[in-house]
């Protein structure tokens, strides 16, 4: 790979849906980029609901409900550029891209496909940031919009592409790195380009993971992720009010949070963000002076216990089969057939004669969401029975040494008692015990575990 030469600092900026979903928004996340002249490289999101909309239209629908969800998106977009300094400039523009939209999803009403929703789905990212190079401009800032698809190379897994590290290090080296020296650049988050040129998209959320990723292939010092949120609690506050924000994290706590279901960060952000020792900074758009968390090499005393992450609906496979007795090779048969139906897996416990197992389904922006498929269970029938439970939370504790630490039990246990624990993960990862609780429970579950660790 062609390693970049590290600029230590410059800082990648990501601002989320809520970050630019309106006027005011992209104004606050330009003081934000403003008030930090180190920032050369924005990343955004679409506007908030623009995206929920267009994976709406891609699902095809009939025409009044389309029409609907098109005004929808002109509405948010044009309730910005009516407000532009210069609306002219690029009216036209977000014009065509409107009518682009149109066209698209009236073809995915008569068939929807996987690479027409990422091509529609891409729409909204490539608004927002026309948008927000004219919000900079206003301020007689030197800004330029970038097509990210030019550097983000990727596999042609629509919905959840995989990106090409070392083509993007070169790319972006090449053709992004000297932009930077000329002007704040703008780009979009969560869409990249597949080998015959065709638009890709990195799963619902992607933008964090495209920050990122650039701020790896450009060497800078910092990404940081602006969001609607100061920083990473001990958990979701939404569902435990005492929560509180950490200051700062290690990279591995962080990302056993994200995996497990903290909102915050996606889950692959932080992949590129460890290989390369970039710290990444959590903060709020709406409120940048409350600070956020870092997340960073750091080794500082770690605490036993960390956060609590949440995940709801989960599905649980069982699958039984008594030829498992005494069998080789029956797990590599089912993690086969898992790995061509493109499914990764989550959460794993086995006994003799049978396997239960979560299904990771982080991400995917494709049609409909369900991994699980009629083909996938009719192949794992032909293997073994197959049970299938429906809407089971998962509970993650995330912390440092847990496995190699005594009083775990005493703490999580004592406080699970009253509970149906349906699965339980505990060994493999230092840094986290997880389990699976029925879905209605999982609040009931978190607020004592919470208090019993973190109050
Ligand atoms: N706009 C995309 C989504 O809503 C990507 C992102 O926001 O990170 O999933
Ligand atoms: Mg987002």
């Amino acid at each position: 790979m062609n390693q970049a030469v590290p600029q230590n600092s410059t800082v990648v900026a990501k601002f989320g849906g809520t970050s630019v979903a309106d006027f005011e928004a992209m104004n606050r996340s330009a003081d934000v980029v403003l008030a930090n002249p180190q920032v050369r490289l924005v990343v955004l999101s679409a506007s908030a609901g623009v995206t929920n909309l267009l994976v709406a239209l891609a699902e095809g629908c009939e025409a009044e409900k389309r029409n609907y969800q098109l005004d929808e998106i002109r509405r948010i977009q044009y309730a910005i550029l009516d407000r532009l300094a210069a609306p002219a400039v690029i009216r036209d523009e977000i014009d065509r891209l409107l009518e682009n939209i149109a066209m698209l999803s009236e073809a995915a009403s008569l068939a929807t496909s996987t690479a027409l929703t990422d091509e529609l789905v891409s729409h909204g990212e490539l608004m927002s940031t026309l948008l927000f190079v004219e919000i900079l401009r206003a301020r007689n800032v030197q800004a330029e919009w970038f097509d990210v698809r030019k550097v983000m190379r990727t596999d042609d897994h629509f919905g959840r592409a995989v990106p090409d590290s070392a083509a993007l290090s070169e790319l972006a080296q090449a053709q992004l790195q000297p932009r930077l020296q000329e002007a704040l650049v703008v780009t979009q988050g969560f869409i990249g380009s597949e080998p015959k040129g065709r638009t890709t998209t990195l799963g619902r959320g992607g933008s964090d993971y495209t920050a990122a990723l650039l701020g790896e292939a450009l060497g800078v010092g910092r990404v940081d992720i602006w969001t609607d949120v100061p920083g990473i609690y001990t958990t979701d506050p939404r569902v435990v009010p005492a929560a509180k924000r950490i200051d700062k994290i290690g990279f591995e706590e962080a990302a056993e949070m994200a995996t497990f279901g903290a909102k915050v960060l996606h889950p692959a952000t932080l992949l590129p963000a460890v290989r390369s020792d970039i710290p990444v900074f959590v903060g709020s758009s709406m409120d940048p002076a409350a600070g956020g968390t870092l997340v960073c090499n750091t080794t500082e005393n770690p605490p036993l216990f960390r956060a609590l992450a949440l995940r709801r609906k989960q599905t649980l496979l069982t699958l039984h089969s008594l030829n498992m007795l005494h069998a080789r090779g029956f797990l590599a048969e089912v993690f086969n057939i898992l790995a061509r139906h493109n499914i990764s897996v989550d959460l794993i416990t086995t006994s003799e004669v049978s396997i239960a197992l979560t299904m990771d389904t982080t991400g995917a922006t494709s049609v409909g969401g369900s991994l699980l498929t009629t083909s996938l269970l009719t192949e794992l029938s032909s293997l073994c029975r197959v049970e299938v439970e429906e809407n089971l939370a998962l509970v993650a504790i995330i912390g440092n040494q847990l496995s190699r630490a005594c009083g775990v039990g005493k703490e999580v246990f004592g406080v699970l008692d009253p509970f149906n624990i349906r699965l339980i993960c505990y060994g493999a990862s230092s840094y986290n015990l997880c389990f699976l609780v029925p879905g209605e429970e999982a609040e009931q579950v978190v607020r004592p575990l919470h208090h019993n660790l973190f109050e």
